[in-house]
């Protein structure tokens, strides 16, 4: 997002991997006094993460897009889908994501998805991607923060201070990982505490690492950084409840320590992170570990914190739909792992902004 929105107000900057350059790893590690990426230098300003207001006060200013048929956010399975249905029926429309693939991004392979025997999730999102470049679609890197609806439209403004304004919405923004509730976690964020695996765990190189989590994410986060770090702890809950293929991988992996029936009960550390206490479930005996991250793969919530006082959502936070993705509000639909469809998988994400793809056609059509 960060590069996204430095492109769009042709900024030039020099972009650096920090996960292939280990020189220029450390070296943004002792500018900015934690391990989380991006960090952007301008001038002699660091900058952590995409913070968009402060990139807002340096060069940006409110830009408006013109009137859409149907802004979807989220590039996920669900929003690339929708996009592509939309296209095809000669839709005007605008995709604003985070990202590009969402959650299937975290995963190394995927067996489930028909048409292919066994496929990493980058790989067939970039399949995904690549059918939607074939079309006038416009796709946007950035984060929606709002949606009002006034005369009949649609205005979605988002951190970078862009509004697009549409006659229908599709939401597809998914879900992100749950909180550990543990004290301190704010700060830690980013300074040894990670909710991706995929953007920190390779600066966590020979290092001591926990996972938090006895899930199908736990684990393979748990295998993932088993090849990068020293050691890796599993902190589980109760027991562990993943699938066969994640439990296999897993045990063949003589670096991974597990505590099961355990929760982290504390975070330490000056400014990194340093070590954590776990606390055993049954016995309360507390132990202090020295690592340099913990990886928190708790669960999910739904991203419906920006359509909350505009759509009705069920008791876990979803955006209640009828079978044909419709919301109570006409003129948003919604798709894939937001919506109150109970199983949450990419063939039925991707079903799913199929539907509500036509279904906003039919929509505009009778309007
Ligand atoms: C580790 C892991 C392994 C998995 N393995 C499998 C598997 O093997 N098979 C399978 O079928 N499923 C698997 N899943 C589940 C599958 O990935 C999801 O069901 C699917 O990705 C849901 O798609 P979606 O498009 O609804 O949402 P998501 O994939 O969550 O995509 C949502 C998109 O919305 C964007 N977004 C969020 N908030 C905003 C905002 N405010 N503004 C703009 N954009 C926003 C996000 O950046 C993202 O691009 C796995 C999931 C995980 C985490």
């Amino acid at each position: 997002m960060a590069k996204a929105y430095l492109d769009r107000l042709g900024v030039s900057y020099r972009s650096i991997d920090v996960g292939e350059d280990t020189e220029a790893a450390k070296e943004m590690i002792q500018l900015s006094g934690q391990r989380g990426v991006p960090v952007i230098k301008v001038d002699d300003e660091i900058i952590i993460g995409f913070d968009a207001q402060r990139l807002n006060e340096i060069f940006g200013k409110e830009r408006k897009a013109d009137v859409s048929d149907v802004l979807i956010i989220g590039a996920g399975p669900a929003g690339l889908t929708a996009a592509v249905y939309c296209a095809r029926k000669f839709l005007s429309c605008i995709i604003i994501s985070e990202n590009i693939g969402g959650q299937a991004l975290e995963s190394w392979t995927i067996e489930n998805y028909m048409g292919y025997r066994m496929v990493t999730g980058e790989d067939l999102m970039r399949k995904f991607e690549d059918q939607v470049r074939v079309h006038n679609i416009h796709l946007e890197l950035d984060s929606v923060t709002d949606i009002t609806l006034e005369d009949g439209l649609f205005t979605a403004k988002t951190v970078s201070d862009m509004t697009y304004i549409a006659k229908t919405v599709i939401l597809a923004q998914g879900m992100r990982p749950k909180k550990l509730g543990v004290d301190g976690e704010e700060r830690f964020l980013g300074k040894g505490l990670s909710v991706c695996s995929t953007c920190d765990g390779p600066l966590f190189r020979d290092k001591v690492v926990a996972v938090v989590g006895g899930g199908n994410s736990a684990l393979q986060t748990a295998v993932e950084m088993s090849a990068i770090a020293k050691e890796v702890h599993l902190v589980v809950r109760s027991s562990i409840k993943a699938d066969e293929a994640y439990v296999r991988n897993y045990e063949k992996k003589k670096n991974i320590v597990i505590h099961s029936a355990s929760t982290i009960s504390a975070l330490h550390g000056e400014n990194l992170l340093s070590a954590i206490t776990i606390k055993d479930q049954k016995t309360a005996q507390e132990t202090v570990i020295a690592v340099d991250a913990v990886f928190a793969e708790i669960g999910w919530i739904p991203n419906t914190d920006m359509v909350s006082d505009m759509v009705a959502l069920n008791e876990r936070g979803e955006v209640v739909i009828d079978v044909n993705c419709h919301t109570n509000v006409p003129g948003i639909f919604a798709a894939g792992d937001v919506s109150s469809v109970r199983s949450k998988q990419i063939i039925i994400a991707a079903g799913e902004g199929a539907k509500a793809a036509l279904e906003v056609y039919d929509y505009l059509m009778r309007l």
